[in-house]
């Protein structure tokens, strides 16, 4: 029977007092744990691994998300298919209704940071695990009550939480910034959590004072916090803003109460690897492969993210040896900016209805890239899977133009002129990774 005191217990003193011979030793057993289970579970790692020695893990191959995708059915332990799974999501982006279990599993898209459409699949009790993980380890502000508004597109029925010492309310991405600004008055957290994306908006609502919370403290997650934008959020608010970092597939790293990021080293195994596979050395940027220990139904065994991270080379003042992340060098989609009809004022439009505009209108599209040139001109980019009839092209541009008309006009913004070019869009992981860029700029953003 799970025990969540001895979780508790376990969490802090594995942070607090773990040497690295304490991490090593641990992960190697889960790893061990990990690999038996996936071999034996699931159908997809039994053929994925056979032939190799599954005892010498830096031998296995790499995942990714095209992989995970095209072999869902084979890979989940539980017996659901690709199909069914994308059928449910598909008609939750339709009826945005994010608060039902499918099959008493939480099944949502990702169009995070890591890519092109995914699919996010967690059983209760990994997201219980992951959420007791946060609770525990996550240096909460010394007050008699947490009441933290978390900004997070969810797909977790029964997020919310109203307990003795916290209280956490959801608050959707998905609305108008200014329904956000009305939210969040009316709740006033003493916490809030957002994408950097929504909380430099907040910011400058802050700024402008029709924002009225002032919260002890700032998290940050889902894309890339540059150091900007913490600033600028941090003077405004007048208070820290700090980072997580997840991913669909495993949550990654927790800031300490020093505020440094904290890869979470017993819940997850992190590669930092160069172009060739082979281990970066702290203080130089490599990608990202994760092992997680909480996903037993969806295996996570060396899967490869598009995010590079520097590993901090200097030990933290904090006391605990799991490894800090420097930086995270990842996506930073640009706010859209739309015209509103009624004057010539500006809209803003959150980057991840753009994102989700695309991703949800057809399986063909393997990368995009949307460029706005000025506030009614959007250029989309499009890369489709090979073979695509001039037919389906039609029909993703409709879905796509029909997608945006709905989210500009529900913004009170002028649709604008939408040009569709197809094109082969190669990742430079050395530039920054944007999908949504909109190259012009405006003053209040600046
Ligand atoms: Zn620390």
């Amino acid at each position: 029977m799970f025990n969540p005191l001895r979780f508790l217990w376990k969490v802090n003193s594995r942070f607090k007092s773990w040497d690295e011979k304490d991490i090593k030793k641990y992960q190697r057993k889960q790893i061990k744990k990990l690999i038996k289970h996936a071999n034996k579970k699931s159908k997809f790692y039994s053929t994925f691994y056979s032939g190799y020695d599954l005892t010498n893990f830096s031998n296995l191959p790499f995942m990714n998300k095209q992989l995970f995708m095209d072999n869902f059915s084979q890979l989940n332990t539980v017996g659901l298919t690709r199909e069914e799974c994308i059928y449910h999501c598909l008609e939750k982006e339709q009826s945005r209704d994010f608060s039902e279990y499918y099959k008493g599993y939480l099944v949502g898209m990702s169009t995070g940071t890591s890519g092109n459409r995914g699919i996010e699949f967690v059983s209760k009790i990994e997201a219980f695990l992951m959420q007791l993980l946060v609770f525990f380890r996550f240096p909460f502000p010394k007050t008699k009550k947490i009441h933290l508004a978390f900004i997070l597109r969810v797909f977790s029925p029964g997020f919310g939480h109203n307990g003795v010492k916290i209280r956490i309310t959801y608050v959707s991405p998905l609305d108008t910034i200014e329904t956000i600004v009305e939210k969040l008055n009316t709740l006033n957290p003493n916490l809030i959590s957002g994408p950097p994306s929504v909380l430099q908006v907040l910011a400058r609502a802050k700024k402008d004072r029709s924002l009225k919370v002032s919260p002890l403290l700032i998290i940050s997650y889902g894309e890339v916090l540059s150091l900007n934008v913490k600033k600028t959020v941090e003077k405004d608010f007048n208070c820290t803003v700090v980072e997580v970092y997840k991913s669909s597939e495993s949550f990654i790293a927790l800031p300490c109460k020093d505020g440094k990021l904290h890869i979470n080293e017993d819940t997850t195994f992190i590669e930092v690897l160069d172009k060739n596979n082979e281990p970066v050395e702290p203080g130089k940027p490599g990608f990202v492969v994760v092992t997680d220990f909480i996903k037993r139904k969806t295996p996570i065994i060396r899967y490869k993210l598009n995010d590079l991270i520097t590993i901090d080379p200097e030990p933290c003042f904090c006391g605990s040896k799991f490894r800090v992340i420097k930086q995270v060098h990842g996506r930073a989609d640009d706010i859209i900016l739309g015209k509103k009809i009624r004057n010539d004022d500006l809209q803003f439009i959150l980057p991840d209805f753009i994102r989700r505009s695309i991703i949800s209108s057809s399986e063909h599209i393997e990368e995009y890239n949307v460029i706005q040139t000025s506030p009614t001109n959007l250029t989309i980019k499009l890369q489709l899977v090979t073979n695509v009839k001039e037919q389906i092209k039609e029909e993703i541009e409709k879905t796509i133009q029909q997608n945006l008309v709905n989210i500009f006009t529900k913004h009170d913004s002028e649709v604008p002129n939408i040009e569709f070019l197809y094109v082969s869009l190669k990742q430079d992981f050395d530039k920054k990774l944007r999908r949504i860029r909109r190259n012009f700029e405006e003053d209040f953003l600046k």
